[in-house]
Protein backbone atom coordinates (compact mmCIF):
# COMPACT_ATOMS: atom_id res chain seq x y z
CA UNK A 1 0.00 0.00 0.00
CA UNK A 2 1.23 3.60 -0.72
CA UNK A 3 0.52 6.22 1.76
CA UNK A 4 0.88 10.26 1.75
CA UNK A 5 1.64 11.59 5.23
CA UNK A 6 0.78 15.30 5.40
CA UNK A 7 1.66 17.32 8.16
CA UNK A 8 -0.19 21.28 7.37
CA UNK A 9 0.55 24.08 9.37
CA UNK A 10 -1.29 27.15 8.66
CA UNK A 11 0.99 28.42 5.74
CA UNK A 12 3.04 25.02 5.11
CA UNK A 13 2.25 21.81 4.22
CA UNK A 14 5.35 18.79 4.93
CA UNK A 15 4.82 15.68 3.16
CA UNK A 16 6.13 11.78 2.76
CA UNK A 17 4.99 9.29 0.23
CA UNK A 18 5.55 5.83 1.65
CA UNK A 19 5.16 2.55 0.17
CA UNK A 20 3.88 0.57 3.18
CA UNK A 21 5.39 -2.82 1.85
CA UNK A 22 8.79 -2.17 3.08
CA UNK A 23 8.32 1.74 5.02
CA UNK A 24 10.22 3.12 2.13
CA UNK A 25 10.23 6.98 1.27
CA UNK A 26 9.05 7.43 -2.29
CA UNK A 27 9.18 11.03 -2.14
CA UNK A 28 9.23 13.99 0.69
CA UNK A 29 8.51 18.02 0.28
CA UNK A 30 7.33 21.13 1.43
CA UNK A 31 5.06 23.48 0.31
CA UNK A 32 5.82 26.96 2.08
CA UNK A 33 4.06 30.44 2.40
CA UNK A 34 1.15 29.68 1.60
CA UNK A 35 -1.19 32.63 0.84
CA UNK A 36 1.67 34.29 0.22
CA UNK A 37 2.39 35.60 -3.69
CA UNK A 38 5.51 33.52 -4.53
CA UNK A 39 4.85 30.20 -2.43
CA UNK A 40 7.87 27.44 -2.56
CA UNK A 41 7.33 23.75 -3.52
CA UNK A 42 10.32 21.84 -2.79
CA UNK A 43 9.71 17.73 -4.11
CA UNK A 44 12.10 15.55 -3.29
CA UNK A 45 11.85 12.43 -5.19
CA UNK A 46 14.24 9.13 -4.18
CA UNK A 47 16.45 8.55 -6.17
CA UNK A 48 16.00 11.22 -8.92
CA UNK A 49 17.11 15.04 -8.94
CA UNK A 50 15.47 17.45 -5.94
CA UNK A 51 13.19 20.17 -8.01
CA UNK A 52 12.35 23.68 -6.14
CA UNK A 53 8.92 25.80 -7.82
CA UNK A 54 8.19 28.93 -7.00
CA UNK A 55 4.67 30.05 -8.03
CA UNK A 56 1.16 31.45 -6.25
CA UNK A 57 -0.30 28.80 -3.77
CA UNK A 58 -3.29 30.65 -2.38
CA UNK A 59 -4.74 27.88 -0.46
CA UNK A 60 -4.35 24.48 0.88
CA UNK A 61 -6.40 22.56 -1.22
CA UNK A 62 -4.22 23.77 -4.45
CA UNK A 63 -1.12 22.71 -2.68
CA UNK A 64 -1.80 19.59 -2.53
CA UNK A 65 -2.99 19.77 -5.91
CA UNK A 66 0.81 20.60 -6.67
CA UNK A 67 2.19 18.33 -4.81
CA UNK A 68 0.10 15.18 -6.39
CA UNK A 69 1.09 17.08 -9.70
CA UNK A 70 4.69 16.48 -9.05
CA UNK A 71 4.36 12.87 -7.42
CA UNK A 72 2.33 11.75 -11.14
CA UNK A 73 5.49 14.18 -13.20
CA UNK A 74 7.16 12.08 -16.05
CA UNK A 75 10.38 13.70 -14.66
CA UNK A 76 10.57 14.23 -11.22
CA UNK A 77 7.85 11.64 -10.38
CA UNK A 78 7.40 8.70 -8.38
CA UNK A 79 3.89 7.74 -9.36
CA UNK A 80 2.45 6.34 -12.60
CA UNK A 81 -1.29 7.73 -11.20
CA UNK A 82 -2.55 9.15 -8.19
CA UNK A 83 -4.83 6.60 -8.06
CA UNK A 84 -2.15 4.62 -6.43
CA UNK A 85 -1.88 6.23 -3.33
CA UNK A 86 -4.84 4.44 -0.83
CA UNK A 87 -4.74 6.42 2.26
CA UNK A 88 -3.65 9.42 3.50
CA UNK A 89 -2.26 10.21 7.56
CA UNK A 90 -2.71 13.23 8.75
CA UNK A 91 -0.98 15.03 11.85
CA UNK A 92 -3.02 16.79 14.12
CA UNK A 93 -1.27 18.50 17.01
CA UNK A 94 -4.53 18.48 19.57
CA UNK A 95 -6.69 15.44 20.21
CA UNK A 96 -7.96 16.44 23.28
CA UNK A 97 -9.88 13.60 25.69
CA UNK A 98 -11.84 12.57 22.75
CA UNK A 99 -8.67 10.61 21.02
CA UNK A 100 -6.60 8.35 22.70
CA UNK A 101 -5.66 6.86 19.28
CA UNK A 102 -5.57 7.37 16.04
CA UNK A 103 -8.80 7.50 14.13
CA UNK A 104 -10.21 7.52 10.86
CA UNK A 105 -11.62 10.71 9.87
CA UNK A 106 -15.59 11.14 9.90
CA UNK A 107 -17.56 14.17 9.62
CA UNK A 108 -17.80 13.60 13.61
CA UNK A 109 -14.02 13.51 14.03
CA UNK A 110 -13.60 16.91 12.02
CA UNK A 111 -16.23 18.39 14.58
CA UNK A 112 -14.08 17.15 17.44
CA UNK A 113 -11.30 18.39 16.17
CA UNK A 114 -12.76 21.69 15.12
CA UNK A 115 -14.72 21.66 18.87
CA UNK A 116 -10.92 21.66 19.69
CA UNK A 117 -9.82 24.58 18.49
CA UNK A 118 -9.60 26.46 21.64
CA UNK A 119 -7.02 24.33 22.89
CA UNK A 120 -5.00 24.29 19.89
CA UNK A 121 -5.49 28.02 17.73
CA UNK A 122 -2.66 27.79 16.35
CA UNK A 123 -2.13 23.88 15.70
CA UNK A 124 -5.85 22.43 14.97
CA UNK A 125 -7.20 25.13 12.46
CA UNK A 126 -4.67 24.27 9.55
CA UNK A 127 -4.85 20.35 10.09
CA UNK A 128 -8.50 20.45 9.35
CA UNK A 129 -7.53 23.07 6.05
CA UNK A 130 -5.25 19.90 5.51
CA UNK A 131 -7.81 17.40 5.76
CA UNK A 132 -10.30 19.15 4.01
CA UNK A 133 -7.98 19.88 0.85
CA UNK A 134 -6.69 16.36 0.83
CA UNK A 135 -10.27 14.87 1.02
CA UNK A 136 -11.08 17.75 -2.31
CA UNK A 137 -8.24 16.40 -4.14
CA UNK A 138 -8.79 12.60 -3.57
CA UNK A 139 -12.36 12.14 -2.81
CA UNK A 140 -12.44 8.30 -2.29
CA UNK A 141 -9.07 7.63 -0.29
CA UNK A 142 -9.51 7.37 3.31
CA UNK A 143 -8.19 9.53 5.49
CA UNK A 144 -6.43 9.25 9.63
CA UNK A 145 -6.07 11.26 11.77
CA UNK A 146 -2.79 10.98 14.01
CA UNK A 147 -2.72 13.26 16.85
CA UNK A 148 0.12 14.63 19.35
CA UNK A 149 -1.38 14.26 22.36
CA UNK A 150 -3.08 10.62 21.79
CA UNK A 151 0.28 9.08 23.46
CA UNK A 152 -0.27 11.23 26.79
CA UNK A 153 -3.53 9.81 27.23
CA UNK A 154 -2.68 7.07 29.58
CA UNK A 155 -1.34 9.66 32.41
CA UNK A 156 -3.33 9.35 35.35
CA UNK A 157 -5.99 12.12 37.29
CA UNK A 158 -3.27 12.94 39.74
CA UNK A 159 -0.89 13.80 36.90
CA UNK A 160 -2.58 15.62 34.63
CA UNK A 161 -4.89 17.65 36.66
CA UNK A 162 -3.69 21.12 37.99
CA UNK A 163 -4.19 22.21 41.50
CA UNK A 164 -6.75 24.91 40.65
CA UNK A 165 -10.66 25.05 40.78
CA UNK A 166 -11.98 21.85 39.57
CA UNK A 167 -15.17 23.60 37.71
CA UNK A 168 -11.79 24.96 35.37
CA UNK A 169 -11.42 21.29 34.20
CA UNK A 170 -14.95 20.24 34.19
CA UNK A 171 -16.06 23.71 31.97
CA UNK A 172 -12.91 24.16 30.05
CA UNK A 173 -11.24 20.76 30.04
CA UNK A 174 -7.80 22.58 31.63
CA UNK A 175 -5.45 19.81 32.01
CA UNK A 176 -2.21 18.59 31.32
CA UNK A 177 -2.45 17.14 27.67
CA UNK A 178 1.34 16.83 26.33
CA UNK A 179 2.61 17.27 22.82
CA UNK A 180 5.52 14.85 20.43
CA UNK A 181 3.62 12.18 21.72
CA UNK A 182 4.42 10.36 18.26
CA UNK A 183 7.88 11.05 18.93
CA UNK A 184 7.75 9.31 22.73
CA UNK A 185 6.04 7.12 21.51
CA UNK A 186 8.46 6.12 18.42
CA UNK A 187 11.77 6.51 20.21
CA UNK A 188 11.08 4.96 23.69
CA UNK A 189 10.23 1.45 21.09
CA UNK A 190 13.21 2.08 19.58
CA UNK A 191 14.81 2.18 22.58
CA UNK A 192 13.61 -1.08 23.65
CA UNK A 193 15.24 -2.70 20.90
CA UNK A 194 18.43 -0.99 21.16
CA UNK A 195 19.18 -2.12 25.16
CA UNK A 196 17.21 -5.26 23.90
CA UNK A 197 14.66 -5.62 26.63
CA UNK A 198 10.80 -5.76 27.07
CA UNK A 199 9.28 -2.34 27.05
CA UNK A 200 6.79 -3.28 29.62
CA UNK A 201 9.90 -3.80 32.14
CA UNK A 202 11.67 -0.55 31.48
CA UNK A 203 11.43 2.95 32.53
CA UNK A 204 12.60 5.41 29.86
CA UNK A 205 12.92 9.23 30.42
CA UNK A 206 12.17 10.72 26.55
CA UNK A 207 13.90 14.06 26.03
CA UNK A 208 12.63 15.45 22.69
CA UNK A 209 14.70 18.71 22.60
CA UNK A 210 14.12 20.66 19.56
CA UNK A 211 12.69 24.20 18.70
CA UNK A 212 10.10 23.08 20.67
CA UNK A 213 11.08 20.82 23.63
CA UNK A 214 9.33 17.84 25.89
CA UNK A 215 10.07 15.23 28.07
CA UNK A 216 8.31 12.18 29.16
CA UNK A 217 8.18 9.44 31.60
CA UNK A 218 7.38 5.80 29.80
CA UNK A 219 7.16 3.19 32.33
CA UNK A 220 6.21 0.18 30.28
CA UNK A 221 5.30 1.49 27.64
CA UNK A 222 2.97 4.44 28.08
CA UNK A 223 3.28 7.88 28.75
CA UNK A 224 3.12 8.24 32.62
CA UNK A 225 4.10 11.93 33.16
CA UNK A 226 5.17 14.56 30.41
CA UNK A 227 6.47 18.54 30.90
CA UNK A 228 4.12 20.20 28.40
CA UNK A 229 0.46 20.62 29.34
CA UNK A 230 -2.57 22.53 28.68
CA UNK A 231 -0.58 23.84 25.84
CA UNK A 232 3.24 23.63 24.30
CA UNK A 233 4.53 26.36 26.34
CA UNK A 234 4.83 24.36 29.78
CA UNK A 235 7.93 22.60 31.19
CA UNK A 236 11.57 23.17 29.64
CA UNK A 237 12.90 25.72 28.21
CA UNK A 238 13.08 26.44 24.61
CA UNK A 239 14.15 28.33 21.81
CA UNK A 240 11.59 31.11 21.75
CA UNK A 241 8.90 29.76 24.81
CA UNK A 242 9.75 30.41 28.26
CA UNK A 243 8.52 26.99 30.12
CA UNK A 244 7.97 26.63 33.33
CA UNK A 245 7.73 30.51 35.42
CA UNK A 246 5.66 31.31 38.37
CA UNK A 247 1.87 31.98 36.77
CA UNK A 248 1.92 35.30 38.94
CA UNK A 249 4.78 36.67 36.33
CA UNK A 250 1.62 36.54 34.04
CA UNK A 251 -0.54 39.09 36.06
CA UNK A 252 2.37 40.58 37.25
CA UNK A 253 3.74 41.74 33.62
CA UNK A 254 0.57 42.29 32.34
CA UNK A 255 -0.32 44.51 35.01
CA UNK A 256 2.80 46.59 35.07
CA UNK A 257 3.92 47.01 31.49
CA UNK A 258 -0.08 47.11 30.51
CA UNK A 259 0.10 44.13 28.22
CA UNK A 260 -2.72 42.74 26.58
CA UNK A 261 -4.05 39.08 26.91
CA UNK A 262 -1.66 38.53 22.92
CA UNK A 263 0.66 40.17 23.91
CA UNK A 264 1.57 38.54 27.01
CA UNK A 265 1.25 35.39 24.82
CA UNK A 266 2.93 36.58 22.55
CA UNK A 267 5.95 37.07 25.45
CA UNK A 268 6.34 34.16 26.44
CA UNK A 269 5.94 31.62 23.11
CA UNK A 270 7.81 33.66 20.73
CA UNK A 271 10.34 36.13 22.59
CA UNK A 272 11.03 34.04 25.80
CA UNK A 273 13.63 31.16 26.41
CA UNK A 274 17.27 31.09 24.85
CA UNK A 275 16.16 34.19 22.69
CA UNK A 276 15.37 36.17 25.53
CA UNK A 277 17.80 35.32 27.46
CA UNK A 278 21.62 35.21 25.33
CA UNK A 279 19.67 38.20 23.18
CA UNK A 280 20.71 36.98 19.73
CA UNK A 281 19.10 33.53 18.82
CA UNK A 282 16.73 30.40 19.60
CA UNK A 283 18.83 28.27 17.77
CA UNK A 284 21.20 25.88 19.88
CA UNK A 285 24.09 26.17 17.06
CA UNK A 286 24.64 29.99 17.86
CA UNK A 287 24.45 29.27 21.58
CA UNK A 288 26.66 26.92 21.81
CA UNK A 289 29.39 28.63 19.24
CA UNK A 290 28.99 32.30 21.50
CA UNK A 291 29.61 29.89 24.43
CA UNK A 292 32.26 29.17 23.24
CA UNK A 293 33.36 32.52 21.82
CA UNK A 294 33.57 33.56 25.72
CA UNK A 295 29.97 36.01 25.31
CA UNK A 296 28.70 36.00 28.53
CA UNK A 297 24.74 36.01 27.94
CA UNK A 298 24.98 33.01 25.60
CA UNK A 299 26.55 30.75 28.20
CA UNK A 300 23.77 32.12 30.68
CA UNK A 301 20.67 30.96 28.22
CA UNK A 302 23.38 27.77 27.92
CA UNK A 303 23.42 26.93 31.67
CA UNK A 304 19.31 27.73 32.06
CA UNK A 305 18.70 25.28 29.33
CA UNK A 306 20.86 22.51 30.51
CA UNK A 307 20.03 23.25 34.48
CA UNK A 308 16.19 23.19 33.33
CA UNK A 309 16.52 19.70 31.54
CA UNK A 310 18.55 18.00 34.28
CA UNK A 311 16.05 19.24 36.83
CA UNK A 312 13.17 17.99 35.24
CA UNK A 313 15.02 14.46 34.09
CA UNK A 314 15.65 13.84 37.92
CA UNK A 315 12.46 14.24 38.68
CA UNK A 316 11.10 11.70 36.47
CA UNK A 317 13.55 9.54 37.93
CA UNK A 318 11.96 10.12 40.84
CA UNK A 319 8.29 10.25 39.44
CA UNK A 320 9.22 6.19 38.54
CA UNK A 321 11.27 5.69 41.19
CA UNK A 322 14.09 4.84 39.26
CA UNK A 323 15.04 5.02 35.48
CA UNK A 324 16.72 2.76 33.20
CA UNK A 325 17.33 4.27 29.77
CA UNK A 326 17.63 7.91 29.05
CA UNK A 327 16.97 9.04 25.32
CA UNK A 328 17.72 12.36 23.45
CA UNK A 329 16.17 12.54 20.24
CA UNK A 330 14.82 15.56 17.99
CA UNK A 331 17.29 18.54 16.33
CA UNK A 332 18.98 19.49 19.80
CA UNK A 333 18.85 16.39 21.63
CA UNK A 334 19.86 14.05 18.02
CA UNK A 335 22.62 16.59 17.02
CA UNK A 336 24.46 18.62 20.69
CA UNK A 337 27.02 16.37 22.24
CA UNK A 338 27.97 18.86 24.56
CA UNK A 339 23.98 19.51 26.06
CA UNK A 340 24.13 15.64 26.52
CA UNK A 341 27.33 15.96 27.70
CA UNK A 342 27.06 18.66 30.10
CA UNK A 343 23.08 16.97 31.34
CA UNK A 344 24.83 13.93 32.17
CA UNK A 345 27.90 15.51 33.72
CA UNK A 346 25.48 15.72 36.69
CA UNK A 347 23.60 12.55 36.72
CA UNK A 348 26.25 10.59 38.40
CA UNK A 349 23.70 10.11 40.91
CA UNK A 350 21.84 7.54 38.97
CA UNK A 351 24.64 5.67 37.97
CA UNK A 352 24.80 7.56 34.49
CA UNK A 353 28.41 6.98 32.91
CA UNK A 354 28.34 8.83 29.73
CA UNK A 355 31.49 7.14 26.93
CA UNK A 356 32.61 10.79 26.00
CA UNK A 357 34.22 9.59 22.52
CA UNK A 358 30.47 7.74 21.36
CA UNK A 359 28.57 11.07 22.70
CA UNK A 360 30.97 12.42 19.57
CA UNK A 361 29.73 10.10 16.91
CA UNK A 362 27.64 11.91 14.36
CA UNK A 363 25.22 9.58 12.93
CA UNK A 364 21.52 8.85 11.60
CA UNK A 365 21.28 5.08 13.54
CA UNK A 366 19.97 4.92 16.91
CA UNK A 367 23.30 4.54 19.83
CA UNK A 368 24.42 4.12 22.94
CA UNK A 369 26.37 6.34 24.38
CA UNK A 370 27.22 5.64 27.43
CA UNK A 371 29.56 3.53 28.92
CA UNK A 372 29.37 -0.85 29.84
CA UNK A 373 28.97 0.08 32.99
CA UNK A 374 26.87 2.80 33.43
CA UNK A 375 23.71 1.72 35.15
CA UNK A 376 21.48 3.90 32.96
CA UNK A 377 21.72 3.25 29.22
CA UNK A 378 21.79 6.73 27.36
CA UNK A 379 21.00 6.57 23.63
CA UNK A 380 20.88 8.78 20.86
CA UNK A 381 17.87 8.54 18.91
CA UNK A 382 16.58 9.84 15.25
CA UNK A 383 12.69 10.50 15.67
CA UNK A 384 10.50 9.75 12.92
CA UNK A 385 7.39 10.90 13.55
CA UNK A 386 5.84 10.72 10.19
CA UNK A 387 6.70 6.67 10.03
CA UNK A 388 4.56 6.53 12.81
CA UNK A 389 1.55 7.91 11.00
CA UNK A 390 2.39 6.15 8.33
CA UNK A 391 2.06 2.45 10.72
CA UNK A 392 -0.85 4.02 12.61
CA UNK A 393 -2.53 5.22 9.25
CA UNK A 394 -1.66 1.68 7.89
CA UNK A 395 -3.10 -0.24 10.66
CA UNK A 396 -6.35 2.05 11.10
CA UNK A 397 -7.48 1.36 7.48
CA UNK A 398 -6.74 -2.07 7.56
CA UNK A 399 -8.85 -2.10 10.38
CA UNK A 400 -11.38 -0.92 8.68
CA UNK A 401 -11.26 -2.34 5.62
P1 LIG B 1 13.63 20.43 15.49
O1 LIG B 1 12.54 21.29 16.05
O2 LIG B 1 13.65 19.04 16.05
O3 LIG B 1 13.71 20.45 13.99
O4 LIG B 1 15.00 21.08 16.01
C1 LIG B 1 15.48 22.31 15.49
C2 LIG B 1 16.56 22.86 16.39
O5 LIG B 1 17.61 21.89 16.55
C3 LIG B 1 17.27 24.08 15.85
O6 LIG B 1 16.60 25.25 16.15
C4 LIG B 1 18.61 24.03 16.58
O7 LIG B 1 18.49 24.73 17.79
C5 LIG B 1 18.81 22.57 16.90
N1 LIG B 1 19.95 22.00 16.17
C6 LIG B 1 19.97 21.51 14.92
N2 LIG B 1 21.23 21.10 14.60
C7 LIG B 1 22.01 21.32 15.69
C8 LIG B 1 23.39 21.11 16.01
N3 LIG B 1 24.23 20.57 15.15
N4 LIG B 1 23.80 21.47 17.25
C9 LIG B 1 22.96 22.01 18.15
N5 LIG B 1 21.65 22.23 17.90
C10 LIG B 1 21.17 21.89 16.71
Amino acid sequence: MKLLVINAGSSSLKYQLYDMTDESVLAKGLVERIGMDSSILTHKPTGKEDVTEVSEILEHTTAIRKVLDKLVDPECGVLKSVDEIQAVGHRVVHGGEAFKGSALVTGDVKSEIRRLFDLAPLHNPPAILGITAAEKNMPNVPQVVVFDTAFHQTMEEKVYLYPIPKVLYKKHHIRRYGMHGTSHDYVSKVAAEVVERPLEELKIITCHIGNGASLTAVQGGVSVDTSMGLTPLEGLMMGTRSGDVDPAVVTFVMNKEELSLSEVNSMLNKHSGLLAISGSSSDMRDITDGMEAGEPNATLAFEMYEYRLRKYIGSYAAAMNGVDVIVFTAGVGENSAVVREKVCENLTYLGVELDPELNKVRSGDPRRISTPNSKVDVLVIPTNEELVIARDTFRIVQENK
